[in-house]
């Protein structure tokens, strides 16, 4: 149940949104309809996520360019080392730099043959995110973020095996971890409690999914290793045909998620918005967050 957070709860809270470079004309205006309404929440910082499914660099550049020459937004660059050799990658980071990009979330990405095949590092290039990352701080004085999986990596032996590469990642020079979505908490808390007893002391930054679609998340979980208890079926049980409630039900889900959260005393949080603002607004709303623009405009009808 959602426990409202209190004034001092709510004036500490740190958050972060993740879009993906739109593949077509439509998803272009409902990305940067959704960024237009985002923005008012003031994020720390939002990431553009790079070359998942065989794309290249272009729409993560395109995107990331636009976020930086057209919002006050600090925008950081997703970047994979899959498939690319040490020379590709510092070229794109080149391109990246000469846009104005000082942050990466520094990835290794999935197999090019697809989720679940044996990854093979590209001979001339960086074998995982940790290698990435050190490159990275070669280049320059970049802020440099790495995901984490509470849940453990699907490709990882067992969850500490997973911890000793976040520490590789962080040795290396990351700033903070941004995690794999997660809907039990109590995972994400042992989760952390074996992070911190490692010696990682950077943020881990829970990683948010407001549920636009149950079932397509589910289709999306099982390849990322992340679960999904059987109770988000029973919140959402009967509601196939009622739009309207399954939007409150998605909200009330993730600001509980998130309220809990905070009173185990996390206060970043990295949301998912899978390109929509609808959801994550309301999540926030319900949070009693404040937007700015909405404040400035009350004001100024004041
Ligand atoms: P790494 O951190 O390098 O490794 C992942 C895990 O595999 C490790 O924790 C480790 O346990 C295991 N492992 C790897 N190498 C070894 C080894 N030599 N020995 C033992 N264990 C090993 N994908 C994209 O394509 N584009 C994106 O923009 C993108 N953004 C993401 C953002 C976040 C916040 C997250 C959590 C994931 C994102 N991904 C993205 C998905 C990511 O690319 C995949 O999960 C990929 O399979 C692993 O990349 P990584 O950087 O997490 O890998």
């Amino acid at each position: 149940s959602f426990v409202p957070l209190s004034a001092a709860e709510r004036a500490d809270i740190r958050i972060s949104f993740e879009f993906f470079p739109a593949k077509a004309e439509d998803m272009e205006a409902q990305l940067w309809a959704s960024i237009s309404d985002l923005v008012d929440w003031k994020p720390e910082f939002v990431s553009v996520t790079y070359g998942a499914g065989g794309s290249t660099k272009a729409p993560t550049l395109s995107t990331v360019r636009r976020l930086i020459d057209e919002t006050p937004l600090k925008t950081a660059a997703h970047l994979t080392c899959v498939g690319a050799t040490r020379e590709e990658v510092h070229q794109v980071v080149d391109e990246f730099r000469a846009v104005g990009v000082n942050h990466f979330v520094a990835l290794r990405g999935d197999p090019v043959q697809g989720v679940g095949a044996a990854y093979q590092p590209h001979p001339g290039g960086y074998a995982n995110a940790a290698e990435l990352a050190g490159a990275l701080r070669g280049i320059a004085d970049f802020e440099i973020s790495v995901s984490a999986y509470p849940e453990k990596h699907p490709e990882s032996r067992d969850v500490s095996a997973d911890i000793d590469m976040l520490k590789r990642k962080v040795d290396n020079g990351a700033h903070r971890a941004l995690t794999q979505f997660f809907f039990d908490n109590d995972v994400y808390e042992r989760y952390l409690e074996r992070v911190r007893a490692a010696g990682i002391s950077v943020p881990v930054v829970p990683g948010i999914m407001p549920i636009q679609n149950l079932a397509q998340l589910k289709r999306f979980a099982s390849a990322c290793g992340s679960s999904v208890p059987s109770w988000l079926d029973e919140r959402f049980a009967g509601t196939e045909d009622h739009p309207a409630e399954r939007a409150k039900i998605a909200t009330s889900i993730a600001a509980e998620q998130i309220a809990d959260l905070c009173r185990r005393g996390v206060n970043e949080f990295h949301i998912y918005t899978m390109n929509r603002s609808q959801l994550t607004s309301a999540v926030l709303e319900r949070l009693g967050l404040e937007r700015a623009g909405r404040a400035a405009d009350a004001g100024a009808a004041a």
